[in-house]
Order: C-alpha cells, then sequence, then structure tokens
C-alpha cells in the first residue's frame, strides 16, 4: 500500500513519550482519531504542521519505532453512547476494563480495540413515539431497561429529524435499527439504539436555566453549610491526606443524584482498584439495589498512559450530559483534576510549547473553564418539555496543600462552590476536613430558599446562627492566646462551648459509622436546631445568674453530642426529649 495515497495516513517520525510526530499527515484534522503502528494504537492528532501530524497516543509508546505507519480514521475522538454504559467501568477513552481483565487478566490495555457496548447485548426496546409522525433531535423514540433503576431512553440523534416512517418493538441489539426517520428530501436514516459523539464537544441542549434545587449529599457541612444544587460546580481542594477521595466516594455513595459518573483520574492504582472492588458491593440508600445500578465509573489510574488521562475528564462529562438529555440529575465527580491538568502538561511540554505559569500550558485556564461549563441544568432537545442536569465536583490536589498553584486558581475562579480541604483539621482527625471559614458556596440564598419552603421555614435563620457562632469562635481564638480562656466573659464561654458543639457534634461526620455517614436533610436541621436551642438556653441561663462552668458540665451535651448516631427513623422524637431536657437542665433558679 502506498501510505500518502487518498490520505490514508503517514509513518511515524519521531516518539517522546506520549508524543509520536508522523510525516505525511497532510489532510489530517486536529482531533482526528489516528491509529499508530503496527500494534495499532490509539492516539489523536493535536497538532499539525505542514505535512507532520502530532499525534498523542492514549496507550504505552514503548516497542514504537520510526518507520512504523500511522493510519487515519476520520473521525474525532468520540464516545459510543447507548445502553449499557450504566453500571459499566471504563477506561479513560471508554474502553471496558472488565472485558479487558477477562481478556488480558488485567486493566493495562495495549492495541486492544474491544467495542464500548456489548454489541450481542439483546434489550428490550419499547417504543414511546408515534409512527408515522414528525421526529426532531432529541425526541425519545423508546425506552430500554437499562439496569434496575436506569430507564434508558432511546433519542433521535443531534442533526437528524423528519418523520418517523418507522418504529420498531422487541428485543435488539445496540446496533440494529429500532427506527427509520425519512427526512424531507426522501432521504431514509437508521436509527439504533447507539450514536456516537466527539468528547470534546458538549452536547447540545436548548437553554441553560438557573440551578436551584440542592443536591443532597447527606454530609451535613456540605448541605447546611456549603450547599451545591443540581447543575452546579464545586471545586474540593486539599493536600495530600486531607480526605478528597473519602468525600467523592461520600458523594456517590448518598449524593441524591439519578446517576452518578466516577472519574478517577490519574490517582495511584490501588485506590483505583479499591474502587473497582468495592463499588460493585455497595447498596444504593435511594433505591436499595446496588450503586453500581445507577453509576459509571471511569478509572485512569497513574501507571496508565497521559493522554487518555487528559482524556478522561471530557469522556466522563460526555456520558454525564448524554444521561442528563435523557432527563436526568447526574453528578460527576473527578478525582483529580489536578492529574488531567498535569497530563495537559506533560503533553504541552513534549509539544514543545510556550509554556505558562508553573509549566501549565498557557490554555490552561481556557480548558479548565470549558470543563465545568459543561455542567448547569438545561431544557433538553426535543418536543417533550425534558429538564436534566449535570453537577461537577472536581478534587484538586495543589502540591503540598498550597493553593496559590495556577490549577487550583483557575478552577476556583470558575467554580461557585468551594470546599477548602485542611489538612490542620484532618491531621486532629476532624473529618470531613472542610474549613468551615474559608469554604463558600455561591449557592447559599438559592438553597436557603429551597430548604425553606421544602424542609423547614427557619432554615436559614438557623445556619445564620450556626455560622455566626463559628465566627466568634475564631475571633475569641485570639483573645484566649492572649488572656486564656478562664478570664473570658460568661457569656463568651457559653459561644466557645456552643462553638465546640457545632464543630464536633454536626460539622464532624464519619463517612465510616453505619448512621452517621448519611444524614438526611430533615436529621441535619434538627441537629441544627437543637444546637441552636441549646445555645439559646444557655446564654439566658448565664445572665439569670447561673455559674458558667455549670452550664459547661450539663449531661444533655452528651446527648447532643450522640444525636448523630440515632437512627433516622427515631431522631424526630429523640430530638424533643433532648429539648425538654435542655429547657430542664438549663432552667434558671426557681423563684427569680
Ligand atoms: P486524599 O484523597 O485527600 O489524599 P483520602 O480521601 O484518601 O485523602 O483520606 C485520607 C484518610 O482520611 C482516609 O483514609 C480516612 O482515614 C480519613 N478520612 C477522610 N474523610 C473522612 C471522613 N469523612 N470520615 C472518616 N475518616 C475520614
Ligand atoms: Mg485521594
Amino acid at each position: 500500500m502506498k501510505l500518502n495515497d487518498n490520505n490514508a495516513g503517514g509513518i511515524i517520525n519521531k516518539i517522546a513519550g506520549p508524543l509520536v510526530v508522523a510525516d505525511g499527515m497532510r489532510g489530517c484534522r486536529m482531533y482526528e482519531v489516528v491509529l499508530v503502528g503496527e500494534e495499532k494504537l490509539m492516539g489523536e492528532t493535536i497538532r499539525l504542521d505542514g505535512d507532520q501530524a502530532y499525534i498523542q497516543v492514549y496507550e504505552n509508546t514503548t516497542g514504537l519505532i520510526p518507520g512504523e505507519m500511522v493510519t487515519r480514521t476520520g473521525s474525532p475522538l468520540s464516545l459510543e453512547l447507548g445502553p449499557g454504559m450504566v453500571g459499566n467501568f471504563y477506561d479513560g477513552i471508554q474502553r471496558p476494563l472488565r472485558v479487558i481483565k477477562d481478556l488480558l487478566g488485567e486493566y493495562i490495555t495495549k492495541g486492544v480495540s474491544v467495542p464500548s457496548l456489548d454489541e450481542g447485548k439483546k434489550w428490550r426496546f419499547t417504543p414511546t413515539h408515534d409512527e408515522g409522525v414528525g421526529a426532531i433531535q432529541g425526541d425519545v423514540l423508546g425506552t430500554v431497561q437499562e439496569s434496575k433503576v436506569i430507564t434508558h431512553k432511546i433519542m433521535v440523534p443531534s442533526g437528524f429529524g423528519g418523520k418517523l416512517t418507522k418504529l420498531n418493538d422487541g428485543s435488539m441489539r445496540v446496533h440494529d435499527t429500532v427506527a427509520v426517520i425519512t427526512a424531507e428530501n426522501g432521504e431514509e436514516k437508521n436509527i439504533t439504539m447507539s450514536h456516537n459523539w466527539p468528547v470534546r464537544i458538549g452536547r447540545q441542549y436548548k437553554e441553560k436555566l438557573a440551578p436551584y434545587i440542592p443536591l443532597i449529599t447527606g454530609q451535613r457541612v456540605y448541605d447546611t453549610f456549603f450547599p451545591v444544587l443540581k447543575g452546579g460546580t464545586v471545586a474540593i481542594p486539599g493536600g495530600f491526606g486531607t480526605g478528597k477521595t473519602v468525600s467523592q466516594h461520600q458523594l456517590s455513595k448518598w449524593a441524591d443524584a439519578d446517576v452518578i459518573v466516577y472519574v478517577g483520574c490519574g490517582e495511584r492504582g490501588n485506590e483505583m482498584t479499591e474502587v473497582l472492588d468495592t463499588f460493585p458491593e455497595l447498596d444504593d440508600p435511594h433505591t436499595g439495589e446496588k450503586l453500581m445500578e445507577r453509576s459509571v465509573i471511569i478509572a485512569n489510574t497513574s501507571n496508565m498512559p497521559v493522554a487518555a488521562r487528559e482524556a478522561s475528564v471530557y469522556t466522563g462529562i460526555t456520558i454525564a450530559e448524554y444521561y442528563r438529555d435523557m432527563g436526568y440529575n447526574v453528578a460527576v465527580m473527578a478525582d483529580s483534576t489536578s492529574r488531567w491538568a498535569e497530563a495537559m502538561r506533560e503533553i504541552s511540554g513534549r509539544l514543545e510549547e510556550m509554556p505558562g505559569e508553573e509549566g501549565y500550558p498557557a490554555y490552561l485556564a481556557a480548558r479548565i473553564a470549558d470543563f465545568y461549563e459543561r455542567a448547569g441544568l438545561v431544557r433538553t432537545l426535543g418536543k417533550e418539555d425534558r429538564v436534566g442536569s449535570v453537577t461537577v465536583i472536581g478534587a484538586v490536589s495543589p502540591p503540598g496543600g498550597d493553593l496559590s498553584e495556577p490549577v487550583s486558581q483557575n478552577t476556583l475562579r470558575v467554580v461557585s462552590v468551594f470546599w477548602a480541604l485542611d489538612a490542620a483539621l484532618a491531621d486532629r482527625r476532624h473529618f470531613p476536613s472542610v474549613n468551615w471559614l474559608r469554604s463558600y458556596s455561591l449557592y447559599l440564598d438559592k438553597s436557603n430558599e429551597w430548604l425553606e419552603e421544602n424542609v423547614a421555614s427557619d432554615f436559614k435563620e438557623i445556619r445564620r446562627k450556626l455560622m455566626a457562632t463559628l465566627q466568634e469562635e475564631s475571633e475569641l481564638q485570639e483573645i484566649i492566646q492572649l488572656v486564656g480562656k478562664d478570664s473570658l466573659p460568661a457569656g463568651d464561654r457559653v459561644k466557645l462551648e456552643v462553638a465546640q458543639m457545632i464543630r464536633e457534634d454536626l460539622l464532624q461526620q464519619n463517612a465510616y459509622h453505619e448512621i452517621d455517614s448519611y444524614c438526611p436533610m430533615e436529621k441535619q436541621y434538627l441537629m441544627a436546631k437543637t444546637i441552636i436551642e441549646f445555645s439559646d438556653r444557655a446564654s439566658a441561663a448565664v445572665e439569670a445568674g447561673i455559674d458558667v462552668e455549670k452550664i459547661e458540665q450539663v449531661p444533655v451535651k452528651d446527648e447532643i453530642a450522640r444525636m448523630k448516631y440515632v437512627p433516622h427513623d427515631r431522631i424526630k422524637q429523640k430530638q424533643a426529649e433532648i429539648v425538654e431536657q435542655i429547657k430542664k437542665q438549663l432552667a434558671p433558679p426557681e423563684g427569680e
């Protein structure tokens, strides 16, 4: 075969780690997928220069030699979207890891070409559209029960539209024709249950809406103090060991999203193996089924090729958008986006691009912004008015926990919620180690509105009092440093007492405790309200002349501390009892 005929491909000139330079590539497009070498390693063109193409290769390039051929595919890096993704584990470019493991006995791929969706599996397709009428892009043609809890909607892909001239019914494979759409010019198009979508391009929607419903995570410090909304964006920055991964796992398990997409990006292999081993075992508290019935996991560990890691976050967000388009609320966890940025840096370095801050490419900020921009609450394509959302929660792991570095800075500029993990708190085993003074949520007002309507009418006021107490505590700390706690006025000592209660009994939450791991919103409210009740009564008691030492020792304090371990169905009654005890134990002396 003559290589340069009909632009079929070129020849390897140079190999530099994950980067391959090929000659004879004139006509190749940017971001076109190519197959590199005899082993047909998958790669993507990331720079064109005359007839040279610079290709980032998604697989280990050791063993490649100059002179081997490079074959063009003519397509951009795309995913195959269709039934069978939920419950699956993929690598960064949507190769199913379980299938690969069965084939090769390990998760590391090289030149293996495995379909992303099980091509042989038959799905029961139930048509829901009418035959003989018009169908536009985004219309739901029918459904497939993808897992025990996810009904997969088969939609008319973007760019298609016309009269629905045929709609099948029955068991079919992903590549079988489920429908035929005839365009105005008479052209017939077969619609299958799957279609391809380029990962670097956000999927279309009609309109972006302002998020307004909280994503309830069951984690008190997030829901009560720094809430995220469905369709919102969050960054969790923190140094090594501060609890980023545990937070991401907690969110995957407990957040009230319909679909979870977990992207393990560049973290240690053993951690990812743990995810692959433990996730299938986990029960889903919301459905009573296994968690994997509504999850998709993308794993790209530090020992996997760097270019695939760069792609993995796009793979994750594209899958998320696809389920959003069905009308689902999807949450994407990316752990960690710093490893993704490092992958960009490495490839940019190989390309000898002009480096920006700390060696990261100059387009780092734009890439991060574009990624988070794909989050949102949207009105989807299609006649039916569906609304779906993608919430993005990205862990950031700055070296040494120092947030002044470029990845943290560029992330903080675009996200709406910032959960600042704090090494000092983690050292004290205060988990989640979210620093309550430095964290923030721009969704507070919206969240309060929703919680006041759906949980308790005084939610906002309770939260305000809690936060104010924590702030006062931090101011009092400075005075304590100078003069000691004992010389503080009694009123301030009560405040310290309450602040400690908020920190230890409310903010701290044990991910590994059977009951405490998840705290429903109603319980969060009742716990918070109890502490405020204590605070008000204790302040009044001090004013009535009760000795502050006595207040510091009232037995009801232990009851408040144990509230987090009270089963959810007993909390209401228990809370009422505790409030009675507070009233009794902090009552002003008789006759005054
Ligand atoms: P990172 O990903 O930031 O390096 P990890 O998420 O692996 O850190 O957390 C380190 C350790 O901190 C965990 O192994 C666990 O012991 C502890 N930890 C973190 N969050 C919690 C939590 N919510 N409850 C209990 N322990 C936690
Ligand atoms: Mg981690």
